[in-house]
């Protein structure tokens, strides 16, 4: 057995939060969002719906990063009629994002959407549609997001409480629940995003505590990448440690690939999800003896598309270098323009700092086959940098 020396979940996650369990889909594309699944990651296409081919290669892009469930924005009749074949030919579950007008939630259930996203603020003669769309969405088993935004709370709420807080979000998701609850119907996940993490966590927090609806996170126009990596991170992180959370969409103002990428790498550095490649480098310092911004570069993008779990320490000097490189599967402590190779905590070579990069994808190649031959994951492939 190749010990890939990736950490068991940390006892100081809480444990997840016990939630109802929804199924997204109905084929072997399904998605299962709470009730303990494995928490899911999902984004939203930036194309015209209505443009079938540029949104199906826009979810393959999203699948091919890692992304399970995808979300289309359906404001237009010509967006409704493309749904069945959007929701028909791609690869991960579609959910259909409905904006104030109420027949396009039975379009999109007609479709063969694997779900429904509404938004009680805006939806028009909402309360009085719920029966309607609960008998629907129940015939087809098709599950229903209630997504409550700050920035489209329901005028009334926004007028009780004075602006979006966190009571003001809560209480709009669980008025819609319980119209939807009236008519039997429970197949519910929820979301209360909030642009500012602080007001987005105590919101989650307290609908964690009142309901068991499965919990959408998300914290909303989160802004550019930079900045909305960091929110998104600090938000999900703070709930998802408490155990609160079954799927994810981080917001960015950047490609939706990008965003998946950020979600994975989330749930990734929570061990709430297998690592794959992990870069321990150091910063760098006064002491460093080579350049160690650019070997740790070099590394990450000679092993990206390792399909193993493998963690690489690059390390500047000898003060804290051969302890990481030797907790690591693969390390390098550089020192006086060389660099000493560990392999599994054993110094395997001393190598001129020229060719500290390819000796250390040479064995990262050798560990990985290891790991498939021991039938651990897919095949090693190594994009050449
Ligand atoms: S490993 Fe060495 S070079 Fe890197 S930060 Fe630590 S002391 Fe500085």
């Amino acid at each position: 057995m190749v010990d890939l020396g990736i950490p068991q979940i940390p006892l100081s996650l809480a444990p997840r939060r016990v939630s109802r369990q929804l199924r997204l889909g109905h084929d072997d594309r399904a998605v299962l969002v709470g009730g303990g699944a494995p928490v899911s990651v999902q984004s939203m296409t930036t194309t015209v719906t209505a443009d079938v081919n540029a949104t199906l290669q826009q979810i393959a892009e999203l699948t091919a990063s890692g992304c399970q469930i995808v979300r289309v924005a359906v404001p237009s009749a010509d967006d409704a009629e493309a749904l069945p074949e959007i929701a028909r030919k791609s690869q991960i579950p579609v959910i259909a994002d409905i904006h104030f007008q109420p027949r396009y939630v039975f379009a999109a259930i007609d479709a063969g959407c694997a779900a429904v996203r509404v938004n009680p603020g805006n939806i028009k003669e909402f309360d009085d549609k719920v029966g309607e769309i609960a008998k629907a969405a129940a015939d087809a088993q098709v599950p229903i997001r209630i997504g409550v935004n700050a920035g489209s709370l329901d005028k009334r709420l926004l007028a009780k409480h004075g602006s979006a807080t966190p009571d003001a979000l809560v209480e709009s998701a669980l008025w819609e629940c319980s119209l939807f609850e009236e008519h039997g119907f429970r197949d519910i996940k929820i979301s209360v995003k909030h642009h500012d993490p602080v007001v987005m966590i105590a919101a989650y927090r307290k609908l964690a505590a009142a309901c068991d609806y499965p919990l959408h996170l998300g914290v909303t126009e989160a802004g550019p990448a930079f900045q909305g990596t960091v929110k998104s991170a600090v938000a999900f992180g703070a709930l998802l440690a408490e155990g609160i959370g079954d799927t994810i969409r981080v917001s960015l103002s950047a490609p939706p690939a990008e965003e998946a990428k950020v979600g994975i790498a989330i749930l990734e550095s929570l061990a709430l999800r297998e690592r794959r490649l992990e870069i321990v480098s150091c910063p760098s310092c006064g002491r460093a003896q080579v350049d160690v911004y650019k070997l740790a570069d070099e590394v990450a993008a000679g092993l990206d598309g390792l399909e193993v779990p493998l963690r690489v320490a690059v390390m500047g000097c000898v003060v804290n270098g051969p302890g990481e490189a030797r907790e690591a599967d693969l390390g390098v402590a550089s020192g006086n323009g060389k660099g000493q190779i560990f392999v599994k905590g054993k110094v395997v070579a001393t190598v001129p700092e020229s060719k500290i990069v390819e000796t250390l994808i040479e064995e990262a190649m050798r560990l990985a086959e290891e790991a498939v031959e021991q039938g651990l994951t897919g095949k090693p492939e190594v994009i050449t940098a």
